[in-house]
């Protein structure tokens, strides 16, 4: 949930757990180690709802990180990555305009390390 104005989101993990809905006691998911499909999900809402922070609203142009999402495998259909349109909105924000590249590259590593290979 994002509140744009007041520049705040908040998020679950709960959302990203398929099961979530199903499970009788569902705290106990959270007493083992969180899958790294469960965080990867929850950093990835984590960047769209970040981006909504900085005012880039649902990209309906390309196939984006800002494409609107209501279920969870819709959620992981969509890239990692920003479109260009709102690549370019948000290092506008930032002011790292021209600096796109490195940031990916970056981003490739930070995936490297969560070991889990979506790369786009
Ligand atoms: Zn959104
Ligand atoms: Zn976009």
């Amino acid at each position: 949930m994002t509140k744009q104005s007041w520049k705040i989101c908040i998020q679950s993990y709960a959302r990203h757990h398929p099961n979530f809905a199903n499970q009788s006691e569902p705290g106990r998911m959270f007493c083992s180690q969180i899958s790294k499909k469960v965080q990867y999900r929850a950093i990835k809402t984590a960047c769209h709802e970040l981006s909504h922070v900085f005012s880039v609203r649902h990209c309906q142009a390309y196939e984006c990180l800002m494409n609107g999402s209501s279920q969870l495998e819709e959620a992981d259909r969509k890239p990692f990555a920003l479109c260009p349109v709102c690549l370019r909105k948000l290092s506008y924000y930032f002011g790292f305009e021209g600096e796109e590249l490195s940031r990916y590259i970056e981003l490739k590593e930070v995936f490297k390390y969560m070991n889990h290979g979506d790369t786009q």
